[in-house]
Protein backbone atom coordinates (compact mmCIF):
# COMPACT_ATOMS: atom_id res chain seq x y z
CA UNK A 1 0.00 0.00 0.00
CA UNK A 2 2.20 2.38 0.86
CA UNK A 3 4.75 1.96 -2.25
CA UNK A 4 0.95 2.51 -4.20
CA UNK A 5 0.67 5.49 -2.63
CA UNK A 6 4.10 7.09 -3.33
CA UNK A 7 3.87 5.98 -6.82
CA UNK A 8 0.66 7.53 -7.07
CA UNK A 9 2.67 11.05 -5.16
CA UNK A 10 5.15 10.51 -8.10
CA UNK A 11 2.77 10.22 -10.83
CA UNK A 12 0.80 13.30 -9.29
CA UNK A 13 4.03 15.59 -9.25
CA UNK A 14 5.14 14.50 -12.70
CA UNK A 15 2.22 15.40 -14.11
CA UNK A 16 1.96 18.88 -11.88
CA UNK A 17 5.43 19.74 -13.10
CA UNK A 18 4.43 18.72 -17.06
CA UNK A 19 1.63 20.87 -16.61
CA UNK A 20 3.24 23.67 -15.54
CA UNK A 21 6.21 23.68 -18.02
CA UNK A 22 4.20 22.94 -20.92
CA UNK A 23 2.15 25.90 -20.44
CA UNK A 24 4.74 28.76 -20.40
CA UNK A 25 2.09 31.74 -20.51
CA UNK A 26 0.82 30.81 -17.11
CA UNK A 27 3.27 32.64 -14.83
CA UNK A 28 3.71 32.98 -11.25
CA UNK A 29 2.69 29.33 -10.24
CA UNK A 30 3.30 28.17 -6.29
CA UNK A 31 2.15 31.88 -6.09
CA UNK A 32 -1.14 32.64 -4.41
CA UNK A 33 -1.79 34.69 -7.66
CA UNK A 34 -1.22 33.75 -11.28
CA UNK A 35 -2.01 35.40 -14.35
CA UNK A 36 -2.17 34.79 -18.56
CA UNK A 37 0.59 36.64 -20.04
CA UNK A 38 0.67 37.69 -23.62
CA UNK A 39 4.07 38.35 -24.76
CA UNK A 40 4.72 41.20 -27.63
CA UNK A 41 4.46 38.21 -30.46
CA UNK A 42 1.36 36.73 -28.84
CA UNK A 43 -0.71 40.29 -29.59
CA UNK A 44 1.24 41.02 -32.70
CA UNK A 45 3.56 44.23 -32.06
CA UNK A 46 6.60 45.31 -33.50
CA UNK A 47 9.67 45.07 -32.50
CA UNK A 48 11.02 48.11 -30.45
CA UNK A 49 13.51 50.15 -31.83
CA UNK A 50 14.22 52.11 -28.76
CA UNK A 51 16.27 49.35 -26.44
CA UNK A 52 18.05 51.09 -23.26
CA UNK A 53 18.85 49.10 -20.28
CA UNK A 54 16.94 49.23 -17.40
CA UNK A 55 19.19 49.16 -13.99
CA UNK A 56 17.67 46.72 -11.83
CA UNK A 57 16.04 46.04 -9.35
CA UNK A 58 14.22 49.56 -9.74
CA UNK A 59 12.66 51.55 -6.34
CA UNK A 60 9.56 52.09 -7.95
CA UNK A 61 6.13 50.73 -9.44
CA UNK A 62 4.08 53.42 -11.00
CA UNK A 63 0.42 53.05 -12.07
CA UNK A 64 -1.44 54.70 -14.76
CA UNK A 65 -5.13 53.84 -16.85
CA UNK A 66 -5.35 55.06 -20.40
CA UNK A 67 -8.21 56.69 -19.85
CA UNK A 68 -8.22 55.74 -23.84
CA UNK A 69 -8.80 53.52 -24.84
CA UNK A 70 -11.23 52.10 -23.14
CA UNK A 71 -11.64 48.89 -20.83
CA UNK A 72 -10.79 45.49 -22.73
CA UNK A 73 -12.39 42.34 -21.28
CA UNK A 74 -11.26 39.66 -23.81
CA UNK A 75 -7.81 38.82 -25.13
CA UNK A 76 -8.91 40.08 -28.67
CA UNK A 77 -10.06 43.26 -27.64
CA UNK A 78 -6.91 43.84 -25.04
CA UNK A 79 -4.24 42.96 -28.30
CA UNK A 80 -6.19 45.48 -30.62
CA UNK A 81 -5.61 47.89 -27.82
CA UNK A 82 -2.19 46.80 -27.40
CA UNK A 83 -1.22 47.68 -31.03
CA UNK A 84 -3.32 50.55 -31.63
CA UNK A 85 -1.34 52.36 -28.30
CA UNK A 86 1.79 50.85 -29.75
CA UNK A 87 1.36 52.47 -32.85
CA UNK A 88 0.59 55.54 -31.29
CA UNK A 89 3.46 55.87 -29.26
CA UNK A 90 5.89 55.03 -32.29
CA UNK A 91 4.20 58.03 -33.93
CA UNK A 92 5.11 60.19 -31.64
CA UNK A 93 8.95 59.01 -31.93
CA UNK A 94 8.79 56.53 -28.23
CA UNK A 95 10.34 53.20 -30.36
CA UNK A 96 7.41 51.18 -28.80
CA UNK A 97 4.63 51.09 -26.39
CA UNK A 98 5.58 53.41 -23.50
CA UNK A 99 4.33 50.95 -20.98
CA UNK A 100 6.56 48.22 -19.03
CA UNK A 101 3.13 45.91 -18.81
CA UNK A 102 -0.20 46.74 -19.60
CA UNK A 103 -3.09 44.73 -17.63
CA UNK A 104 -6.76 43.59 -19.39
CA UNK A 105 -10.16 43.68 -17.48
CA UNK A 106 -10.19 39.67 -17.33
CA UNK A 107 -6.72 39.76 -15.19
CA UNK A 108 -4.38 39.46 -18.62
CA UNK A 109 -0.92 40.44 -18.47
CA UNK A 110 0.71 42.15 -22.24
CA UNK A 111 4.14 42.48 -22.46
CA UNK A 112 5.20 46.17 -23.39
CA UNK A 113 8.82 46.59 -22.94
CA UNK A 114 9.01 44.22 -20.24
CA UNK A 115 11.57 44.39 -16.95
CA UNK A 116 14.79 45.02 -18.56
CA UNK A 117 13.98 48.01 -20.75
CA UNK A 118 13.30 51.79 -19.84
CA UNK A 119 9.80 52.40 -20.13
CA UNK A 120 8.21 56.16 -21.24
CA UNK A 121 5.42 56.70 -19.68
CA UNK A 122 6.38 58.94 -16.30
CA UNK A 123 8.59 61.39 -17.44
CA UNK A 124 11.18 61.47 -14.35
CA UNK A 125 10.63 58.19 -13.11
CA UNK A 126 11.43 56.52 -16.01
CA UNK A 127 14.65 55.51 -15.38
CA UNK A 128 13.60 53.71 -11.90
CA UNK A 129 10.51 52.35 -12.33
CA UNK A 130 8.27 49.74 -13.97
CA UNK A 131 5.09 51.67 -15.36
CA UNK A 132 1.94 49.19 -15.35
CA UNK A 133 -0.84 50.03 -17.02
CA UNK A 134 -4.59 48.86 -16.03
CA UNK A 135 -5.86 49.41 -19.93
CA UNK A 136 -9.26 51.49 -19.44
CA UNK A 137 -10.74 54.58 -18.18
CA UNK A 138 -10.66 54.69 -13.73
CA UNK A 139 -11.47 57.90 -12.80
CA UNK A 140 -14.96 57.12 -11.29
CA UNK A 141 -15.19 53.29 -11.75
CA UNK A 142 -13.14 50.67 -10.36
CA UNK A 143 -11.33 48.22 -12.02
CA UNK A 144 -12.25 44.47 -11.57
CA UNK A 145 -11.02 42.55 -8.76
CA UNK A 146 -9.24 40.40 -12.01
CA UNK A 147 -6.99 43.42 -13.21
CA UNK A 148 -6.11 44.08 -9.41
CA UNK A 149 -5.24 40.43 -8.53
CA UNK A 150 -3.15 40.59 -11.42
CA UNK A 151 -1.41 44.08 -10.88
CA UNK A 152 -0.34 42.88 -7.46
CA UNK A 153 1.01 38.93 -8.80
CA UNK A 154 2.64 41.01 -11.67
CA UNK A 155 4.60 43.29 -9.30
CA UNK A 156 5.26 40.38 -7.26
CA UNK A 157 6.75 38.10 -9.89
CA UNK A 158 8.97 41.29 -10.25
CA UNK A 159 10.27 41.18 -6.89
CA UNK A 160 10.48 37.58 -6.57
CA UNK A 161 12.76 37.82 -10.28
CA UNK A 162 14.94 40.60 -8.66
CA UNK A 163 13.77 43.01 -11.25
CA UNK A 164 11.98 45.46 -8.39
CA UNK A 165 13.08 46.04 -5.07
CA UNK A 166 11.72 44.29 -2.13
CA UNK A 167 11.56 47.39 -0.53
CA UNK A 168 9.55 49.25 -3.91
CA UNK A 169 7.81 52.13 -3.34
CA UNK A 170 4.30 52.05 -5.33
CA UNK A 171 2.83 55.32 -6.45
CA UNK A 172 0.31 56.58 -9.23
CA UNK A 173 1.32 58.30 -12.46
CA UNK A 174 0.24 61.74 -10.63
CA UNK A 175 2.59 61.59 -7.89
CA UNK A 176 4.96 62.15 -10.66
CA UNK A 177 3.62 64.37 -13.35
CA UNK A 178 0.73 66.84 -13.90
CA UNK A 179 -2.09 64.46 -14.64
CA UNK A 180 -4.95 62.56 -13.55
CA UNK A 181 -3.91 59.19 -14.39
CA UNK A 182 -4.52 56.67 -12.90
CA UNK A 183 -7.78 58.07 -12.41
CA UNK A 184 -9.09 58.93 -8.91
CA UNK A 185 -11.02 55.65 -8.45
CA UNK A 186 -8.26 53.40 -9.21
CA UNK A 187 -5.62 55.50 -6.90
CA UNK A 188 -8.05 55.12 -4.20
CA UNK A 189 -7.60 51.64 -4.06
CA UNK A 190 -3.50 51.55 -4.45
CA UNK A 191 -3.43 54.03 -1.96
CA UNK A 192 -4.66 50.65 0.60
CA UNK A 193 -2.24 48.48 -0.99
CA UNK A 194 1.07 47.81 1.62
CA UNK A 195 3.95 49.46 -0.58
CA UNK A 196 2.01 52.51 -1.36
CA UNK A 197 3.97 55.74 -0.62
CA UNK A 198 2.37 59.13 -0.35
CA UNK A 199 5.61 60.64 -1.52
CA UNK A 200 7.17 60.29 -4.53
CA UNK A 201 10.81 61.48 -4.05
CA UNK A 202 13.09 62.53 -7.68
CA UNK A 203 16.42 60.12 -7.82
CA UNK A 204 19.56 61.44 -9.41
CA UNK A 205 20.74 59.29 -12.40
ZN1 LIG B 1 -0.28 57.54 -16.71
Amino acid sequence: MATCGIKLLLVLVIISVCSVYSNPNIYGVGLPLSYVYYTKSDWGGVQSTDVRPLKTPVPYVVIHHTYIPGACSTPVECKADMRSMQNYHISMGWGDIGYNFCIGSDGGVYEGRGWDNIGIHAGPANNYSIGICLIGDWRVEEPPEAMLESTKALIETGVLNGKVSSTYKLVGHKQVMATECPGNALFNIISEWPHFSNKFTRIKN
